[in-house]
């Protein structure tokens, strides 16, 4: 019954299915960035719609924005899941805008503060934050796939990683079959 009221709030607010959907810009400053992490890090919070676009200036260059369509995801307690508004691939940084954003700390997401003020330390090297670059070995949280225990150069998900072993390279495939189902 509850469940039933819930659906009826829902269409009861003015279009409320389409805001699920966005457009989300990731750019990188660096072509080097493998598609599939880019992907990877975004299937963590939303559902990704389509496979990247990548816009190219007038000359024909692409110039590292890479452009999805998603649908939110929610939490357990029914909440969207914030998209985070960067991502860090060991020592590259990306910046992911979206319409309806709210401005967060670079480094923690955190929202009542700037990067400048912000008490959580951020790791160049590996992109993971609660140590400094010195330390990267003790990597607590990988920042590609958010495990424990390992940081993005030896991440089993990443795509370095996984075409590296070949037989995990069916993994990719599934993903993207996996991908392929919601379009
Ligand atoms: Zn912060
Ligand atoms: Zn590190
Ligand atoms: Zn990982």
């Amino acid at each position: 019954m509850d469940i039933l009221k819930e659906n009826w709030k829902d269409w009861n607010v003015e279009s409320s299915i389409d805001l699920d959907i966005k457009m989300v810009f990731v750019k990188f400053w660096t072509g080097r960035v493998p598609d599939a992490d880019v992907n990877l890090f975004l299937s963590r919070f939303c559902t990704i719609l389509q496979p990247a676009i990548k816009p190219l200036d007038k000359f024909g260059i692409w110039y590292g924005v890479r452009k999805y369509k998603i649908r939110t995801k929610k939490n357990s307690s029914g909440e969207t899941v914030q998209i985070p508004n960067t991502m860090a691939l060991g020592p590259y940084n990306g910046k992911i805008t979206y319409s309806g954003q709210i401005p967060r700390c670079y480094i923690c997401q955190g929202v009542d503060h700037q990067i400048k003020d912000c008490p959580e330390i951020k790791c160049w090297r590996c992109g993971g934050l609660g140590h400094k670059a010195k330390d990267s070995r003790f990597s607590s949280v990988c920042s590609l796939c958010a495990a424990e225990g390992h940081g993005f150069f030896t991440c089993p998900q990443s795509y370095a990683n996984r075409a590296r072993s070949g037989t995990q390279l069916l993994c990719i495939f599934k993903n993207e079959i996996e991908q392929n189902r919601f379009r």
